[in-house]
């Protein structure tokens, strides 16, 4: 038509523009020693991984993590690149005096907020400010079947004030499926009784598919995982999954486990929307507080 001028291709150009960039997703795994953190991170990019520093040897001994440490790795698909930082934490909660065990973790979140806050202050506005703030916290539950520890409620309390929680209940093949639904129900009704608002969020700008997707998540809520580093024969094809006392567990099966929930949850379904709401309500509350204590 005679009117068309072509602004239509602003999606390719903005495309463009993105691919070339790449997205930077930043996730922080929190739980005691033990609980298959590692393991599940290197699941959950398993072939990614391979060639990095992640740990894949199965015969390694099992490592106590002592630090925050931030490892990156850049993986691609189909042309687009996903810079992904991992943030391994010190097993909160192993101690025997577990006051305050969280501050490291709530700090080196705040942290990155304060880092991105002062270059957004001195950089010029249009350059790219390399991202380090955390997108989500993956948060570990001992798969007791029982209830939260008193200390759980307190760190996810803390920690959903300052990032997106996503709760999972770790090595989740160590309890029946009537076991595991039930603690399911449980974890869920203590979150409501403690006033624990867990993303994912809905908002304004949500359709009706997004705050369906967003119910379903919420009614999932905490994923039961099972990781694995390495591959087992089930009916003669080799999968990610592990041997136990009950037979094999095939990882990757959504009636073994919720791992393939989770992983479509985090990169397919909500990749984006964790990136956008920590920008715009995490970091968005951060900034307030900040740029008031300054005016004083
Ligand atoms: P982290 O200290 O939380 O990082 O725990 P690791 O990932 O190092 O795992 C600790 C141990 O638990 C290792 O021997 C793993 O093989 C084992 N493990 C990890 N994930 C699972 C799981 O989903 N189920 C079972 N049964 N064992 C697991
Ligand atoms: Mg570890």
């Amino acid at each position: 038509a005679a009117s068309y001028v072509g602004f239509d291709s602003i999606t390719q150009q903005i495309e463009h523009k993105l691919l070339k960039r790449g997205f930077q997703f930043n996730v922080i795994v929190v739980g005691q020693t033990g609980l298959g953190k590692s393991t599940l991170i290197n699941t959950i990019f398993a072939s990614h991984l391979i060639d990095s520093k992640g740990r894949l040897e199965a015969e390694e001994p099992v490592r106590q993590t002592t630090d925050i440490q931030a490892v990156s790795h850049v993986i691609v698909e189909n042309g687009v690149k996903l810079r992904l930082n991992i943030v391994d934490t010190p097993g909160y909660g192993d101690q025997v005096n577990n006051d305050n065990c969280w501050d490291p973790i709530v700090k080196y979140i705040k942290d990155q907020h304060s880092a991105y806050l002062r270059k957004e202050l001195t950089a010029m506005r249009d350059r790219y400010i390399q991202d380090t703030r955390i997108h989500c916290a993956l948060f570990f539950i001992n798969p007791t079947g029982h209830s939260l520890r008193p200390i759980d409620v307190i760190v996810m309390k803390k920690l959903s004030e300052v990032v997106n929680v996503v709760p999972v209940i770790a090595k989740s093949d160590s309890l029946t499926s009537e076991e595991r639904e039930l603690f399911k129900q449980k974890i869920r009704a203590e979150l409501v009784h403690n006033l624990i608002g867990l993303y994912p969020f809905d908002t304004d700008e949500n359709d009706e598919e997004e705050i369906q997707l967003n119910e379903s998540i919420r009614n999932m809520i905490p994923f039961a995982v099972v990781g694995s580093e390495r591959n087992v024969i089930i009916d003669g094809k080799s999968v990610r999954g592990r041997k136990n006392r009950w037979g094999v567990v095939n990882v990757e099966n959504e009636q073994h486990c919720e791992f393939m929930h989770l992983r479509n949850f985090l990169l397919r379904t909500h990749l984006q929307d964790l990136i956008e709401t920590t920008a715009q309500i995490h970091y968005e509350a951060f900034r307030k507080r900040q740029l008031l204590a300054l005016k004083d």
